[in-house]
């Protein structure tokens, strides 16, 4: 059954994630969501709505708008589609423990003919109508890319198109798209782990800001040319 895997890991007495079922008569419009999960480590945990279960990837950096970065996508357990509406607290110890939150949701439209045959091929492209996400992407299995059973690479991209830009979108819109919290709010609110899921947010905000960035390289620029300078130079200074 498509949600073995999915309730094996989860103890539902224990977690608050639904445990599903699978959607009998299929949809006639697709679910598609993200939700930003600060587990062991910050992931994107990407889904989409497809034989009436939400097909899931795990992409450690999150979505680029910028059709040249490549985005690794580790193939997942199928989640139910009641999985979309989770947002909150997953008790430390359980599976997944840590704070999620909906970063983007919406609907996405298959552009393979052949949904079944595209994801059996490894190239799935699909369009996005999400509140941060849309336009054309792509996901792409990677040569060799079966690491353990059950956990395929493969590659999220976005396709040129009016969407595609440079904008760093996860940096700057880390809100919930249900809620409009950020990641420490939702930990705070559930009894979660406040400082890791801050660190999650300031991550984001460090990418959020290139004047920052720009700024940092130009101390480090000034301390490797103090460092490199001859001691006239630092003499005269003092
Ligand atoms: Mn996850």
């Amino acid at each position: 059954m498509p949600l073995d895997t999915y309730r094996k890991k989860r103890d539902f007495t224990v977690t608050d994630e639904p445990s599903g079922s699978i959607r009998k008569s299929p949809a006639k419009r697709l679910q598609y969501v993200i939700q930003k999960h600060r587990a062991t480590a910050l992931h994107y945990d990407f889904r989409l709505e497809w034989n009436g279960v939400l097909l899931s990837w795990a992409v450690p950096k999150g979505p680029s708008l910028d059709p040249s970065a490549k985005r690794l996508a580790m193939q997942v357990e199928d989640h139910p589609i009641e999985y979309g509406d989770f947002e909150g607290g997953i008790p430390e110890g359980q599976y997944g423990g840590g704070t999620v939150m909906v970063w983007d949701r919406g609907e996405w439209e298959p552009e393979s003919p052949d949904v079944n045959a595209a994801l059996a091929q490894g190239d799935l492209k699909f369009q996005l109508h999400g509140e941060k996400l849309r336009g054309s992407w792509v996901l792409v299995r990677t040569k060799g890319g079966y690491g353990r059973p059950g956990h395929a690479s493969w590659l999220l991209i976005k396709h040129r198109d009016d969407y595609a830009t440079g904008e760093d979108i996860v940096a700057e819109r880390p809100e919930s798209a249900i809620s409009g919290k950020l990641l420490a709010e939702i930990a705070a609110e559930t009894g979660g782990d406040v400082e890791k899921a801050k660190k999650a947010d300031s991550i984001a905000k460090r990418r959020a800001s290139p004047l920052a960035q720009t700024q940092r390289s130009r101390t480090n620029e000034k301390a490797v040319r103090r460092a490199k300078a001859p001691s006239k130079s630092v003499s005269k200074r003092a």
